[in-house]
């Protein structure tokens, strides 16, 4: 069976749940082969096998976190070379993508980035994505070399399939490139105790409507009731209401939850772009014909002032 290259994003050998995800398309299209890089890589080796990998690459260098992603990029392109993979999936973080990019490139292969499913196909893998901001899905395949796709969080079941997760040790040479930008600090952002915005089965937001900063509270409860993360339109971050890290948007994050609730939020095309393919869309809002209700599976016309609060003790009172 045709093999394919998956980049494992990791914490000091802690999974996240896309990286999990990418296994499970991966074995729609052959074997996974995982790539873990870094401190901890072997720590990610049980999780890995567990979830489909047949085999986990590894390498440890201080290089990966004292510089930017070139020495990432030189360790998948050793391994695409062992590998001869029929397609590499990458996850669709920032960093992901400009890993991806650079590997397309200097492989000679087509790239797709933003990949919402994948399927196999008969001439390599078909991946879907939504574009234009959200107003049209499409299908496409790479026509020239090995298939390189980053696929956004939530895209698939985490399905647990266990298999060999052999490990293997990478050698890895590194490019004169690859010490060309220096990481000369870190600054850990304060935890909300909270799931990362984009990786958030559930993301809670926030919109004009809240109406000031220390509103936000009700719809931080609600999320918290959930376990989900919390989001803000622009009109809500530019009025200094929430973190520009948490607006969602065109000009924002990305998300594609299981579940978004959009609360005072009107539904402008630059909102939607980056919430428009979360599985279920659930809306708050006082004007029943706000724009959001186009595109809402669910939806409360009402005050949030009014409806957020209940749902949120209602919610905390079927956990008992
Ligand atoms: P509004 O459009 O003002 O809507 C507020 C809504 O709250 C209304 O529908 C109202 O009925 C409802 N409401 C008010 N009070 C209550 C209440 N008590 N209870 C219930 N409902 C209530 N926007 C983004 O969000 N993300 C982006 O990334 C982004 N990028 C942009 C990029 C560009 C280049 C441009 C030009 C714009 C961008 N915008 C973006 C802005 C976007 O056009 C909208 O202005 C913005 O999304 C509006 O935010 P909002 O829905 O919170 O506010």
């Amino acid at each position: 069976m045709a093999e394919v290259l998956v980049y494992i994003d990791h914490v000091d050998g802690a999974v996240g749940k896309p990286a999990l995800e990418l296994l499970t398309l991966a074995r729609r299209i052959g074997e996974p082969v995982a790539v873990a890089l870094g401190d901890g890589a072997t720590d990610t080796v049980d999780t890995l096998a567990e979830h489909g990998a047949a085999r986990v690459l590894t390498h440890d260098a201080s290089e990966y976190a004292d510089y930017l992603v070139v020495p990432k990029v030189d360790a998948l392109q050793t391994a695409y070379e062992q590998v001869s993979p029929a397609a590499v999936l990458v996850p669709s973080s920032a960093e992901g993508k400009e890993i991806a990019a650079r590997l397309a490139l200097r492989i000679g292969s087509g790239i797709i980035t933003d990949a919402i499913d994948l399927q196999a196909g008969e001439e390599g893998p078909v991946a879907t994505q939504s574009v234009f901001a959200a107003s049209f899905t499409t299908k496409s395949r790479v026509s020239r070399g090995t298939p390189v796709i980053t696929v956004k969080p939530n895209s698939a079941a985490v399905d647990a399939a266990p298999a060999a997760g052999a490990v293997e040790a990478l050698s890895v040479a590194f490019s004169d490139k690859a010490t060309g930008t220096k990481v000369t600090s870190r600054t850990p952002r304060a935890s909300t105790g909270r799931p990362e915005l984009t990786e958030a089965a559930i993301v809670v937001s926030g919109g004009r409507g809240v109406n000031g900063a220390e509103n936000f509270a009700i719809i931080e409860a609600l999320a918290d009731s959930l376990g989900a993360a919390v989001g803000a339109s622009r009109a809500a971050v530019d009025a200094g209401w929430y973190p520009h890290t948490n607006q969602v948007g065109q000009t924002g994050k990305s998300v594609s939850p299981q579940l978004y609730i959009a609360n005072g939020i009107s539904g402008a095309i630059q909102h939607r772009a980056g919430m428009q393919t979360s599985k279920i869309i659930v809306a708050v809002n006082k004007d029943a014909e706000a724009p959001i209700f186009e595109l809402a599976d669910y939806g409360v016309v009402g005050d949030l002032f009014d409806i957020v609060p209940q749902l949120t003790d209602g919610i905390n009172a079927r956990k008992g």
